[in-house]
């Protein structure tokens, strides 16, 4: 089995500012433990170079009018206008801007080539899984949607593909699901802190994909401070019936290392053990649907010294079947009072209820 990892220095080039939270230094850092614990090269995921998504690889995701607006601002280095949601508050533009969100496209859409055409059975592009970016505009620290881009790219190439696309960040996967909305030959499963806390406020139960596409989106609301527990639970009782049901020739996963109990923009309660457990069954799911393919995403992560480098190194691990000393995912874990985790249970118990009722799986 032949697997690779997408990646290049030119990728820090996203970078939304010193003091913005999303750090391109989180990469850096996940690839270096990787290289440490042996997992690049000859015996582990081969490198390989992202190149920039060209016009027509945006345009199958975004309006034109949207990316003209982008590679306008990212010249001026400042938004013309406010119109995109360039520039507005969570995505700052900076210069160059268009170039460096192109290439972190440019290697999610690599990854896919390389299983589609490379002989590669899974593939990493670490620095993707910006899937708040919206046809029209950009949100949530994301310019263009990668994920988005890497799936019609395959759509494209192969009309005939099912795909199923799995997304454990703290954050609703919601461009990705706009993008599909209507889609039956894509399956959007996301799993994240309910939108009743936490930006971008969507991805509900009762969103369950287009009139064209009835049951083509999944989404899982956790309560705030779900633990690990939840999470198994959920994946057993929802992602992994919903996905196999679906049959997919390829999983795409996005795989944000920001439901981390440590994280400091979000509230789950995840330990990196938890971590590990929800990674290593995404691939343990290509293997039993899909004959292994899978391509993995990043994402969100803003505990980016400590505990997204280890998450990220425990996912490339997760790709190549290999175990991980303890001390990766050794730490203390969420502090709950009392009963607290029987009420996460329970409450979890009842959204995966309502995420099911009625499907056919
Ligand atoms: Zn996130």
């Amino acid at each position: 089995m032949q697997s690779s990892l997408v990646y290049s220095h030119d990728l820090n080039a996203y970078d939304l500012g010193t003091e913005h939270a999303l750090r391109p230094e989180r990469v850096e850092g996940a690839v270096a433990m990787m290289r440490s614990h042996d997992l690049l090269g000859a015996a582990g995921l081969n490198v390989i170079e992202p190149h920039p998504a060209g016009r027509e690889d945006l345009e199958r995701v975004h309006d034109a009018a949207y990316i003209d607006a982008v590679i306008r601002a990212s010249a001026l280095g400042a938004p013309d206008d406010l119109s995109h949601g360039i520039g507005a508050g969570d995505t700052p533009v900076f210069a160059g801007m268009h170039t460096a969100a192109a290439l972190v496209a440019g290697g999610s859409i690599e990854a896919m080539r390389a299983v589609l055409e490379g002989g590669d059975t899974r593939s990493l592009a670490i620095a993707g899984g910006l899937h708040h970016a919206h046809r029209d505009r950009a949100a949530g620290f994301c310019v263009y949607n990668d994920p988005a881009a890497a799936i019609a790219w395959a759509l494209e190439r192969e009309p005939r593909m099912r795909i199923a696309y799995i997304d454990i960040d703290a954050h609703h996967g919601d461009g990705v699901q706009e993008t599909f909305w209507n889609e039956p030959r894509v399956l959007t499963v996301s799993l994240h802190e309910s939108g009743r806390y936490l930006f971008p406020g969507t991805g509900f139960p009762d969103e369950r994909g287009g009139p064209l596409a009835k049951d083509s989106a999944a989404n899982i609301p956790l309560p705030q401070y779900a633990t690990d527990a939840c999470y198994d639970f959920a994946f057993d009782a929802a992602v992994a019936p919903l996905v196999s049901r679906f049959r997919p020739d390829l999983i795409v996963s996005q795989n944000g290392a920001d439901a981390l109990h440590s994280d400091p923009l979000t509230s789950l309660g995840l330990t990196l053990g938890g971590y590990r457990m929800l990674v290593e069954r995404i691939s343990a799911l290509s293997h039993r649907l899909c004959e292994g393919r899978l391509v993995a995403l990043g994402g969100g992560g803003y505990d980016w010294q400590e505990m997204v480098p280890r998450a990220w190194t425990l996912l490339a691990a997760s790709l190549l079947g290999r175990e991980m000393p303890a001390s990766l995912t050794e730490g203390a874990g969420p502090v709950l009072r009392e009963g607290a985790e029987e009420h996460l249970l329970r409450r979890t118990r009842e959204v995966v209820a309502e995420v099911m009722r009625g499907r056919e799986y």
